[in-house]
């Protein structure tokens, strides 16, 4: 047998990005930073279209791909007018009145084997005492409006979308990505492979490339619009579809955490940043009309809106095949879950990271795409079963809340329900975003009790068990008690001009 040696692919290789919202600037910024001299990036753009201008709350991942760009952190919450996020506060949502944080970072502290909640639920049982949060720095430090960098303080961001994309513009043009200000109106494939092989504007100029990537939002010009993936509905389980948001002004304190509360048919959003506070409501359109969802978001503002309420359809879902020939789809072209958990942004970073894994050479193989969408779907999957738990595990009254209880699960999450509801084992796989700690806050601020715990919490006398969480509940709020306040902490390091 003849061995034949692997060509080097032709270079410069040409990646052409169409859409200038977060997910092509954010994709353009990390192409710029890790492919080297041998690739030319150009980003498309039309200012006539815009972009979809909210997106406003991440998520800690976030920080890994600012620091993979060596981005500053207190230049960029100055820059974004941005502020610090310390978890999800959920109000009204297992029935009015009720109120829980999905923190960031870990609760109480590691002992033996198994997870801390194990002793914990033990410990409920012994002492009739139930909050959870009790344990957590972070939460402690979100209740009391403080944050600063400690170690066990994880953390994100709120920041004005828009800046974040101008800052993450400059950063990839001043690293050699080209811009092209312009609408595409035709994309020509190939006629036996059907890859894409150039995009025209509509002044006539055409853009050729090896690999496209669609970030043209919810309308995937590439992606659907040329190459008909085909787009997997999930409003069965998430019958929210569309959304209003409208920003008003800014009080104080600054509060470090985003809040989310049920409403009638949905929710609502409050994001504080530094000049402003974005609100937002999602609902089912089945269930509440526009002009109700309108006066519920302007009846629960802090201050005056600053603008009109701006209307915003989705069907939240994924593509198909979120990769397809040589085009990857990210962000909103890629699908839409809804911000309950601050989630789209980290699915473009996601994207981003796994299309860097997966990069083509001179050709596109199958195997790599195929893995590439195999993860990206998983990581949908996972975190519409996270979402959807917010929405079935609930004593709401009214009718899209009874659908939600009342509907069949996906089987993924069912398991794991049942297995928390057993013994508090909460199962993760592969890559699954959400932490053992993530799904446990929303799991027990959803109302959900297990029966019993790992066994092996059974070792420690009851003495010792009283004893270590009195310590662990005395460290968390150490930690808290010995930070400055939020709006102190954005004074003193990162305040916008
Ligand atoms: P867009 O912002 O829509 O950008 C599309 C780009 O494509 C634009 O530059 C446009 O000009 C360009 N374009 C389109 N067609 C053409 C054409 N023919 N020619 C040339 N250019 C074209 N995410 C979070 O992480 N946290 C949140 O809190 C959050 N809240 C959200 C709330 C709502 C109601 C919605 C709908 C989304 C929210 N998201 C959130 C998601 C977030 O907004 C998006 O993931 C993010 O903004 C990325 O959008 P995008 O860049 O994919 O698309």
């Amino acid at each position: 047998m003849r061995e034949q040696t692997r060509q080097p692919a032709p270079l410069p290789r040409r990646i052409v990005i169409v859409g200038g919202g977060t997910s092509g600037w954010m994709a353009a910024a990390a192409f710029s930073r890790f492919l080297g001299e041998g690739w030319y990036v150009r980003l498309i753009e039309s200012e006539d279209i815009g972009t979809v201008g909210v997106g406003e709350a991440t998520i800690p991942q976030i920080q890994h791909f600012n620091a993979g760009l060596g981005i500053d952190e207190a230049d960029f919450v100055r820059a974004t007018q941005g502020s610090f996020k310390l978890g999800i506060v959920f109000a009204d949502w297992l029935r009015p009145g009720h109120r829980y944080i999905h923190a960031f970072g870990g609760i109480g502290r590691p002992l033996g084997l198994i997870a801390f909640h194990h002793y914990w639920l033990r410990h409920c049982v012994q002492d009739g005492a139930d909050d959870l949060w009790a344990f957590s720095a972070t939460a402690q430090a979100a209740a009391q409006n403080r944050f600063g960098p400690a170690p066990a303080i994880a953390h994100a961001y709120h920041f004005d979308a828009s800046l974040y994309a101008a800052y993450l513009r400059r950063y990839a043009e001043a690293r050699g990505v080209e811009r092209i200000e312009g609408k595409v109106v035709d994309v020509t494939q190939d006629s036996a492979s059907g890859d894409i092989v150039s995009v025209t504007l509509d002044g006539g100029l055409s853009v050729e490339g090896d690999i496209f990537v669609d970030c043209s939002g919810f309308r995937g010009l590439l992606i659907e619009g040329a190459l008909n993936s085909g787009y997997e509905d999930w409003r069965h389980w998430l019958p929210c579809d569309r959304a209003l948001a409208v920003p008003c002004e800014s009080v104080s304190p600054i509060t470090p955490y985003t809040q989310s509360t049920a409403r009638a048919a949905g929710w609502q959003w409050r994001i504080p940043l530094q000049h402003r506070i974005g609100n937002g409501h999602v609902y089912c359109s089945d269930h509440m009309s526009d002009d109700e969802a309108a006066r519920i978001l302007l009846d629960n503002l802090d201050g005056p809106a600053l603008a009109d309420p701006r209307p915003l359809r989705f069907v939240t879902g994924k593509r198909r095949q979120i990769w397809k020939n040589n085009c990857v789809s990210l962000g909103l072209a890629s699908g839409f879950l809804e911000p309950l958990e601050s989630t789209s942004i980290h699915l473009i970073q996601a994207g981003i990271a796994r299309f860097l894994q997966y990069l083509p050479g001179e050709t596109v193989d199958t195997a790599d795409r195929d893995a590439f969408n195999a993860q990206m779907d998983f990581e949908f999957a996972s975190i519409r079963d996270f979402i959807i738990l917010h929405y079935h595990a609930t004593e709401r009254e009214g009718p899209m809340w009874q659908h939600c209880r009342e509907m069949a699960l996906p089987d993924s999450l069912a398991q794991k329900i049942a297995l928390f509801r057993a013994n508090g084992r909460i199962a993760r796989f592969n890559e699954e975003l959400f932490t053992e700690t993530g799904w446990l806050q929303v799991l027990w601020g959803q109302g959900i009790r297990p029966r019993g715990w790992h066994p092996l919490a059974d070792a420690l006398s009851e003495a010792d068990l009283a004893e270590f969480m009195m310590l662990a509940k005395a460290q968390a709020s150490q930690q808290a008690a010995a930070l400055p306040t939020h709006e102190a902490y954005i004074a003193a390091h990162c305040a916008a001009p």
